[in-house]
């Protein structure tokens, strides 16, 4: 009894401490979990904004949609890409001319600070999908969040003037998060949907990127290798490096090497001394490699807290948070950079991605990257088994299994967990579950118990909520219900 006491006053005074530091995540956590739905205007525009509410809350027990907003990106905007099978609903037919942009209505005076065109996506003319959905979706109890992602294409007006610069001094593909271009233009944004949209919900923005050292090994599922862009080496960055003490041109001394020791991998000559060792020594002669990747980060980390307190000085009561990538779940070394409990000092949610469908060829794909790097003095199912020892996974499958099985709930599980353990007091656990992810001919395809098994190992782990993702537009319905039983049986829809 006394140790009872005991704990719930320390529990208490934890309690009190937090509602001391973030006044406004008292009312959060007296919500009801969210149940949510990463949805683009396509669906409503194609299928009607009241039947695909009512269907997403009947069928899949949402609560919330994540309504894509801004992207140039075929992952969370659009009907399905050409090459995936199109679902059992919505228009029966490609849409190979997406192009993307801002979905909503962009009002161009908030953006006089930053280069980047604020351009509205071509794809609905006339078609504003935050004025269309929020009220439809109030009126059914449901709540709505900005979802926008750093997705660009590079015939953007004004994107020029805020990328990277890579090792060899070339404007690389991506923007840099030091250009106040950059920065600007998400500050805009931030600000555009708010201001606009007073009914609006809360914000989620995603960046799936990640430092010059993990790009260079290819240290990802995504492309491989690619030691020759390495970056960023802007004058922005550079100062940064000078206020820091890094001497940025050891750093591309580093790069340069590390580009070398792939190259040479790549046709055909292993170093005498091997892959790894000669990778270390490379490190340890040049270890401003590593502070140009925590550089990198620090950059990320910035836009993210600069993000967060214009999202809170505007609307202080309404969730920020992020799209957590799935290198996360795959690479030690991006994992690594996702501290969550760094994380709870600027968000009020993590989406954290635990696809464990698409999962399985995905892992497959970062095994396969590494293995021509790093790791190329192990075979690749020797990578995998460090990368489930690393990770920590115990019960997942071998190398020629994962790709057409997927990986387990168990992993779901024990990521949640992980993400729930780590995170500061009041930083929401939401993660993120996949339905239909397209994925190669041959390999694993969603199928409704997958959905359900993942969802119950979420919320049995701690999670503070779900994201079905990534699109209502190519999620086969009967998955999506098969969410819908998995919450109603938890009681949490
Ligand atoms: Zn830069």
């Amino acid at each position: 009894m006394v140790r009872r006491r005991t704990f719930v006053k320390q529990a208490a005074l934890a309690a009190g401490a937090a509602a001391l530091a973030r006044p406004e995540r008292l009312e959060a956590a007296s919500t009801p979990a969210p149940i949510g739905i990463q949805i683009g205007a396509v669906s409503f525009v194609d299928e009607g904004t009241a039947k695909v509410i009512e269907g997403v809350q009947e069928m899949g027990g949402v609560n919330t949609l994540f309504v894509a907003t801004f992207t140039y990106g075929r992952g969370i905007a659009g009907r399905q890409p050409r090459g995936s099978p199109l679902p059992d609903h919505g228009a029966q037919a490609y849409d190979d001319d997406f192009r993307g942009g801002n979905f909503t209505t962009p009002h161009p005076e908030l953006y006089r600070k930053t280069s980047i065109a604020p351009e509205k996506a071509p794809d609905h003319a006339g078609y504003d999908v935050l004025a269309d959905v929020i009220p439809a979706a109030h009126g059914r109890r449901m709540k709505v969040i900005a979802w926008f992602e750093d997705v660009f294409r590079r015939d953007v007006p004004g994107l020029d003037q805020a990328l990277e610069l890579d090792v060899h001094g070339k404007p690389g593909s991506r923007l840099c998060f030091r250009n106040p271009n950059t920065r600007q233009f998400w500050l805009a944004l931030v600000e555009d949907h708010l201001r606009s949209y007073g009914e609006l919900d809360g914000l989620m923005w995603g960046s799936e990127r990640q430092g010059p050292l993990n790009d260079a090994l290819g240290a990802s599922h995504g492309e491989g290798a690619r030691p020759s862009t390495a970056a960023c080496f802007c004058p922005h960055c550079l100062e940064a490096a000078r206020g820091q003490g890094i001497d940025a041109e050891r750093a591309r001394q580093g790069f340069l090497a590390l580009e070398r020791w792939i190259g040479g991998m790549k046709d055909g000559r292993k170093p005498t001394d091997g892959a790894f060792v000669t990778f270390w020594r490379i490190l340890v002669e040049q270890p401003e490699v590593l502070s140009w990747e925590r550089l990198w980060n620090e950059g990320l980390r910035e836009t993210y807290r600069a993000m967060y307190e214009k999202a809170h000085a505007l609307a202080p009561d309404k969730p920020m948070g992020w799209h957590v990538w799935h290198t996360n779940s795959f690479a030690p070394f991006y994992r690594a950079e996702q501290d969550y409990a760094a994380f709870g000092k600027y968000s009020d949610f993590l989406k954290v991605v635990l696809y464990n469908n698409c999962g399985g060829p995905r892992l497959a794909r970062y095994v396969r990257n590494v293995s021509s790097t790093l790791f190329a003095d192990l075979t690749p199912e020797e990578t995998l088994r460090f990368v489930y020892r690393v990770q920590q996974y115990p019960n997942e499958k071998p190398l020629d299994r994962i790709a057409q099985e997927g990986l387990s709930a168990d992993y779901v599980r024990r990521e949640t967990a992980r993400a729930v353990a780590g995170a500061a007091a009041g930083l929401k656990i939401w993660p993120g579950i996949d339905i239909d992810i397209p994925t190669g001919a041959n390999e694993k395809k969603t199928q409704p118990d997958d959905v359900y098994q993942a969802v119950k190992a979420a919320f049995e782990a701690g999670a503070h909520g779900v994201i079905l993702s990534r699109k209502y537009s190519e999620m086969r319905l009967e998955n999506l219900r098969a969410a819908g039983r998995a919450v109603r049986e938890l009681g949490v829809a």
